[in-house]
Formats: C-alpha cells, sequence, structure tokens
C-alpha cells in the first residue's frame, strides 16, 4: 500500500466511513480493528496523521506518550485484565498496512513470542 498521508483511518476519524469506536479525546481515538485477530482487538491512533512509527517528530513526544496512555486506559475498560500485547508495526518489513501510525491491542487469548 502507498504511503500517503490521507489514509481510511483519517476517514474514521472524520466519521466519513463507520468504525466501531471504544474511546476518543482530543488527540486520539480508538476502534475495533475490522479483521481481529484476537477476541479483542483495537487500534489506538492519533488524530493527526503521521504516517508511521519512524516519522514521528521530536515535537510528537507528547502525543506518543499519550498512545500508551490511551492504550492502557482502553485495555482496563476492555476487561484485559489479564494481560495483552501492543503492537506498532512499522514500514514494509514490519507488516504495516495503513499509513497512519497505529497501535494494536491485542488481547482476550494468549499471545504467542516470537510473532510471525
Ligand atoms: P497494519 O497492518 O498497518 O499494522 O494494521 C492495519 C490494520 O487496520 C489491520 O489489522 C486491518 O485489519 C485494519 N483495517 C484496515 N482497514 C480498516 C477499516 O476500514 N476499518 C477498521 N476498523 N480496520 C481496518
Amino acid at each position: 500500500m502507498s504511503e500517503a498521508s490521507e489514509t481510511i483511518f483519517s476517514k474514521i476519524v472524520r466519521r466519513e466511513i463507520p468504525a466501531d469506536i471504544v474511546y476518543e479525546d482530543d488527540l486520539a481515538i480508538a476502534f475495533r480493528d475490522i479483521n481481529a485477530q484476537a477476541p479483542v482487538h483495537i487500534l489506538v491512533i492519533p488524530k493527526k496523521p503521521i504516517p508511521k512509527l519512524a516519522d514521528a517528530q521530536p515535537e510528537d513526544q507528547a502525543l506518543l506518550g499519550h498512545l500508551l496512555l490511551v492504550v492502557q486506559r482502553v485495555a482496563a475498560q476492555e476487561g484485559l485484565t489479564q494481560g495483552y500485547r501492543t503492537v506498532i508495526n512499522t514500514g514494509e518489513d514490519g507488516g504495516q498496512t495503513v499509513y497512519h501510525l497505529h497501535l494494536h491491542i491485542l488481547g482476550g487469548r494468549f499471545m504467542a513470542w516470537p510473532p510471525g
């Protein structure tokens, strides 16, 4: 998939396409992955369209920290008391397919290691 700043996730932020949104604040939004890989599979994204982690800048430091706290909050909201996996795929070798930074929350089952 090409690395354009406009992606389907920007359309979800603007409510132009539907998504099962589970959390939103001024900086971030979280919604269920359309192709769930676990009983709970949620994507946390910044509203700012940073294409991938490697593109984040020093001025994004607070935003990146905020995203991790949103992960923590959403995981608690989903009742993932036994733990969960948080994944950020970056670029081609990382398996990234949507070029709008997103943190996967995977939970509700044991997560094997190493990943594929
Ligand atoms: P990546 O492979 O880039 O780390 O993850 C992209 C994720 O976005 C995939 O898990 C994929 O299932 C999910 N996804 C792609 N398009 C949509 C969509 O339109 N809606 C939702 N909710 N998830 C999507």
